[in-house]
């Protein structure tokens, strides 16, 4: 079966799950959120919570189990990055905008609307997502999980899935991340680091003492899979701590620092540096000479270290000694095979046409050393400065290295112009 059939079946029988489940729902009766009136009443309503606590005991063959485990399948089975699920206004013909539930995907970093579904599948399909994920009750605030699942479709793969939920003025919002297993055991050298970045990246993490070397990216950079391939790859001869409780799911609040100090380990992933506690705790473990992951968000290494001192509040006196390297990252589009094979993309299944298929990081990669070394001695924190500093010491920047990767063929300009804009 191709996989263009595979994944037309996925979704016929997603969208007869959600007409399934839609229809019992109706037979008992909606409470009255169901029809958009009133989200402040809903949480009380007796309809209400008759779903979320048939939600959350639903057995596997419960139709809103059925659409929920379905969703989740259909979108890796597209590549998608992400899953959103939220209120949507949509225009219907001739007559007012109406209220559905719409369900995104994120694939290679562009947001592709997969289908709208009637207003009453909103709560119901998050109620079952929270269930999934062991998250009680249906509050207000945002609040995180972890599903783990093995999915079925198009072959058996076990799924990581970070869920985020909160439930807006509109209305209910869930936002999954799909991390299959596979991926996150991936070693560097899956991670298209060009030859020099790789060798400087490998001898930040092997150099005896220890230091913090810091994954710089935006949103959907790709950091975090460094993150853990990193981790992965030091994980063979050294003890690893995740310090954040989960490491699938990023920094979270609340780890005592006094526990992380007596930690047993080489090896200290923090996940990313949100605030001045995290990046404080990073660096007194890189201070007793550990190796410290950790990602922060920035769109370059001059940039990144900046931040350590005007927004972490990390000392300038301590990076020099404990800061051993930055890696700022991009993904970029994929050029597909067809291309590389000279066949029209026009009849490409893999790509739909599209001449690109999936994605590849760029990214530049600074050793302190040399003349970065001397600007953090001499309290530089401007980020234009360190990044000049970064260069001067042999860096090669995110531009030329799209550029040398669009030489290989395997990108090409017009993408790495769109990755780096
Ligand atoms: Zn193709």
């Amino acid at each position: 079966m191709s996989l263009a059939v595979v994944l037309a079946l996925l979704l016929l029988s997603l969208i007869a799950g959600a007409l399934v489940i839609l229809a019992a729902l109706r037979l008992r009766g909606p409470g009255p959120c169901a029809a958009g009136a009133s989200e402040a009443a809903c949480a009380t309503c007796a309809a209400c919570a008759d779903d979320l606590d048939l939600l959350a005991g639903a057995d596997e063959d419960e139709p809103v189990a059925k659409l929920a485990l379905r969703t989740i399948e259909d979108a890796y089975a597209r590549g998608a990055a992400s899953v959103h699920v939220a209120p949507h206004e949509q225009a219907t013909d001739g007559g007012p905008p109406g209220r559905v539930t719409r369900i995104t995907y994120r694939v290679d970093g562009r947001l592709e609307g997969r289908m709208s579904l009637p207003a009453e599948a909103l709560r119901v399909l998050v109620a079952r997502l929270r269930a999934m994920a062991g998250l009680q009750g249906r509050p207000r605030a945002l609040q995180r999980g972890r599903i783990d699942l093995r999915a079925h479709h198009p072959e058996a793969i076990d799924l990581v899935l970070d869920l985020a939920t909160w439930r807006g003025h509109d209305g209910d919002h869930a936002v999954l991340h799909l991390l299959a297993r596979g991926t996150l055991a991936l070693g560097l050298d899956a991670l298209d680091l060009h030859e020099d970045a790789l060798a400087r990246v490998r001898a930040a993490a092997t150099a005896p003492r220890g230091g913090v070397l810091l994954l710089a990216g935006e949103v959907e950079s790709g950091r975090t899979t460094t993150l853990h391939a990193l981790a992965h790859e030091v994980e063979r001869d050294r003890r690893v701590a995740f310090v954040a409780p989960d490491p699938y799911v990023p920094w979270v609040e609340g780890v005592d620092p006094a526990s992380v100090q007596s930690l047993d380990a080489d090896v200290l992933v923090v996940g990313e540096l949100r605030d001045a506690a995290a990046a404080r705790l990073a660096f007194a473990a890189a201070q007793e000479g550990r190796l410290v992951l950790a990602t922060i968000f920035a769109r370059d290494v001059g940039t990144a270290i900046a931040r350590l001192v005007d927004d972490l509040q990390v000392s300038r006196h301590v990076l020099p000694a404990c800061l051993r390297a930055v890696v700022a990252q991009r993904l970029c589009r994929r050029v597909c095979r067809c291309r590389a094979d000279g066949a029209p993309p026009t009849a490409c299944e893999r790509c739909e046409g599209a001449g690109y298929k999936g994605r590849l990081g760029l990214h530049e990669v600074a050793t302190v050393e040399g003349p970065l070394l001397a600007a953090l001695r001499a309290g530089e924190t401007a980020p234009a400065a360190l990044q000049a500093a970064a260069l001067a010491g042999g860096m090669t920047p995110l531009e030329r290295d799209g550029a040398r990767k669009a030489e290989r063929g395997v990108t090409d300009l017009e993408a790495v112009r769109v990755a780096l804009a």
